[in-house]
C-alpha cells in the first residue's frame, strides 16, 4: 500500500491573486499564437518585486549573488509565523518578542494585522539577532522590514547574509503562531534580484 505523507494535511496558499492591469505595479500578459502548433503562449511584463516575491542579496547590492546562485533548499522548510497582533501601531518589534518561538535554521514569517505605514517595523537589534539564526525571512503588508530607509539595517543584515527576504506574503492571518512547512520556489533566471514565488504552508 502506497503511503501519501502529504495527503492529509491542511495546505494554506499564502499568495495573493494577482490580476494583470489592476495591480499598482507593472504586470501585462499579452496572448498570442505560437507558430508551430497554434497553442495559445503569452509575453509576460512585470517587475520583478509584485505579489509574492523573494529578494535575493543582489536587490541591496550588484556584487552579490543573484536568486540563481543560492542553494535551493534555501527557500523551504521548517516554519514559524510569529503572532505579533499584540503590538501597536508604528511600534518596535524586539528581541524579546522572537527569541522564544525560534529554533535555529528555521524559515521565519512574521505578522502583525496592521496594514501599511502604520504596521509595526522590525528593529535593527531584532534583524541581527534573526540574521544570526534563521535561514529565510517573510512578511506580509503588516509588518515594516525597515524602520527607515536611510538605515536599512535589515536590507543589510539579511541580504548581506545571504537570507532571502519573502515580501507581500497573504493569509498569515491563518497560520499566526503555527509552525508548519514553508515552500516558495524562485524562478531559476539568471541575473534576478528578486523572483515572483507561489507561496504554501503546509501544516
Ligand atoms: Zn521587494
Amino acid at each position: 500500500m502506497e503511503y501519501n505523507v502529504l495527503e492529509n494535511r491542511e495546505v494554506v496558499d499564502l499568495s495573493p491573486l494577482l490580476v494583470p492591469g489592476k495591480e499598482k505595479r507593472r504586470l501585462t500578459i499579452r496572448p498570442f499564437i505560437a507558430e508551430l502548433d497554434k497553442t495559445i503562449m503569452h509575453d509576460v511584463d512585470m517587475m520583478s518585486h509584485l505579489g509574492s516575491h523573494v529578494e535575493a542579496p543582489s536587490h541591496f547590492k550588484p556584487n552579490l549573488p543573484d536568486i540563481t546562485a543560492l542553494d535551493i533548499r534555501k527557500f523551504y522548510g521548517e516554519a514559524v509565523c510569529i503572532d505579533l497582533r499584540y503590538k501597536k501601531a508604528r511600534e518596535a518589534i524586539l528581541v524579546e518578542d522572537l527569541e522564544r518561538h525560534v529554533k535555529e535554521g528555521d524559515i521565519v514569517l512574521l505578522h502583525s494585522g496592521i496594514m501599511g505605514e502604520e504596521a509595526p517595523y522590525i528593529s535593527k537589534e531584532a534583524a541581527e539577532w534573526l540574521s544570526y539564526r534563521i535561514k529565510m525571512l517573510g512578511i506580509d503588508n503588516t509588518i515594516n522590514l525597515e524602520e527607515s530607509y536611510e538605515l536599512m539595517a535589515s536590507h543589510k543584515y539579511f541580504l548581506e547574509k545571504n537570507i532571502p527576504i519573502i515580501e507581500m506574503l497573504s493569509n498569515l492571518d491563518k497560520v499566526a503562531g503555527k509552525r508548519f512547512i514553508y515552500i516558495g520556489l524562485p524562478l531559476k533566471i539568471y541575473g534576478l534580484d528578486s523572483s515572483p514565488v507561489r507561496a504554501i504552508a503546509i501544516l
